[in-house]
């Protein structure tokens, strides 16, 4: 089966509500445009309206992060509920950002997993190691304990897409080789195979995040076991964004 190759942004702590609301035009352009391939903007929490506004449908909208309760006393925190309330088509949950800088636990991203998509808001699991784990050769043991603690207790996949983002490649300008991405991705995709089954491993999409450019999207996504990217830093400029979703529509083409 083939699977949709899906480019998402990951805009982080960055833009103004101007820039939000142009940039998500433009990437909504891009997205009419290469209906083959999936595409998806996640702005900063204020911004989300607005871009749902600017993407007109044409592109998926995305928080970047969730709590897990629906309501209540928890200052400063957004629920799932408030996310489908603006029309947020995903959020993403386990950034490195939030593991590493923000001391979120496996049993915190699962919460956080297992309230999304009990509300039905499809999930974008990030998974990764750092640079001392791969050094020590301990990468799919990191990548197997983040998926089985993140996926504890899910039953089924089919809202969730992985993202495979090596942490010592995110903003760092240091990008995975295709064999080091295609040989963490098959990994991945094994595991699925295994503590799912072989259908819900063929159609798990599994994007490779850290680094993207326009100039390694393609090599990168022409991985067998590569659907897409997930980018950072080039996810702010259309003119970065925008060839990293049309270098996916070519290798899917
Ligand atoms: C990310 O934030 O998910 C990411 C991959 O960042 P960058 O593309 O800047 O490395």
């Amino acid at each position: 089966m083939a699977r949709k190759p899906f480019v998402a942004g990951n805009w982080k702590m960055n833009c103004s509500a101007e820039q939000a609301k142009s940039l998500t035009a433009a990437v909504a352009e891009a997205a009419n445009a290469h209906g083959g391939v999936d595409v998806l903007v996640a702005p900063p929490f204020p911004y989300l309206s607005a871009a749902k506004d600017a993407a007109g449908g044409r592109c998926q909208i995305s928080a970047q992060n969730c709590y897990f309760e629906e309501s209540g006393a928890f200052t400063g925190e957004v629920s799932v509920g408030m996310l489908k309330d603006v029309g947020c088509d995903a959020v993403i949950l386990g950034h490195s950002e939030r593991r590493h800088v923000l001391g979120e636990t496996d049993e915190v991203v699962n919460k956080k997993t297992r309230a999304a998509l009990d509300a039905g808001l499809p999930v974008i699991l990030c998974v990764g190691e750092l640079l001392e784990e791969r050094e020590a050769g301990k990468t799919n043991n990191v990548l197997d304990t983040q998926m089985a603690e993140g996926l504890k207790d899910v039953a089924s996949l089919e809202h969730v897409v992985i993202a495979y983002e090596p942490v010592w490649a995110i903003g760092t300008g240091k990008t995975a080789s295709p064999e080091q991405a295609e040989e963490a991705h098959a990994h991945l995709r094994g595991w699925v195979a295994s503590h799912y089954d072989d259908a819900a491993a063929e159609s798990v999409r599994i994007l490779y995040g850290g680094s993207v450019k326009p100039d390694n999207a393609a090599e990168l996504i022409g991985q067998a076991n590569v659907d897409g990217a997930l980018v950072g830093g080039a996810s702010l400029k259309a003119d970065l964004f925008v060839p990293i979703i049309e270098a996916a529509a070519s290798v899917a083409a």
